[in-house]
């Protein structure tokens, strides 16, 4: 991608099919993250484009940093969104992720010109995790990580959601 350096939404579709045959294969979980910059129309409106575009940067730096094993991938899906691909990666340790990485993000230091002060920068994600089967394919996934996202900007945003966790925790009262 050519603002972040990322990989983009074409290497992302790519690199995802190939790692659901491999994980497939290999009877291993895979996780999909989708994230997305809360009121980021706001930022924009407020301190112009081309901070919003020196955010976007600063944001996909956050993302190579956060995926540290050789195989995690992140990538600009478009806009102010962006998707990580986890190999191996099961329901709790993508949780475990997600929280480091909003974490990081708070530490994250934007400031724009003409701001006093730092401003505030979260992010709402959908997580899916899956040991993939015939039936599972980059789209299915992509879609339910973006259900899931969207039950994170509804649930007030500054979150992370999965319905896989969901039901782990309907499992565990009913045990
Ligand atoms: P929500 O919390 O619901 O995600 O609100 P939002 O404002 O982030 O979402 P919305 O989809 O309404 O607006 C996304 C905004 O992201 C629109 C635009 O101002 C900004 N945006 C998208 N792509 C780019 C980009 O490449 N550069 C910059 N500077 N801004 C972008
Ligand atoms: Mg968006
Ligand atoms: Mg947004």
């Amino acid at each position: 991608d050519a603002l972040t350096g990322l990989v983009n939404r074409r290497g992302l579709d790519r690199m995802l099919h190939a790692e659901i045959a491999a994980a497939r294969r290999e009877s291993r979980p895979l996780t999909l993250m989708l994230c997305d910059l809360d009121h980021f129309k706001h930022f924009n409106d407020t301190y112009g484009h081309v901070q919003g575009d020196e955010c976007l940067k600063q944001v996909g730096r956050l993302l190579r940093e956060v995926c540290v094993r050789p195989r995690d991938i992140a990538a600009r899906y478009g806009g102010e969104e962006f998707a990580l691909i986890l190999p191996n990666t099961p329901r709790s340790g993508s949780m475990t992720f997600a929280r480091a990485l909003g974490q990081m993000l708070k530490f994250l230091k934007i400031r724009p010109p003409g701001s006093g002060e730092d401003i505030p920068l979260t992010l709402s994600g959908g997580i899916t995790t899956c040991i993939p089967d015939e039936h599972t394919s980059a789209e299915s996934m992509l879609m339910r990580a973006d259900e899931a996202l969207y039950a994170a900007k509804t649930q007030g945003r500054n979150r992370f959601f999965s319905f896989e966790m969901q039901m782990d925790t309907i499992e565990q009262r009913q045990i």
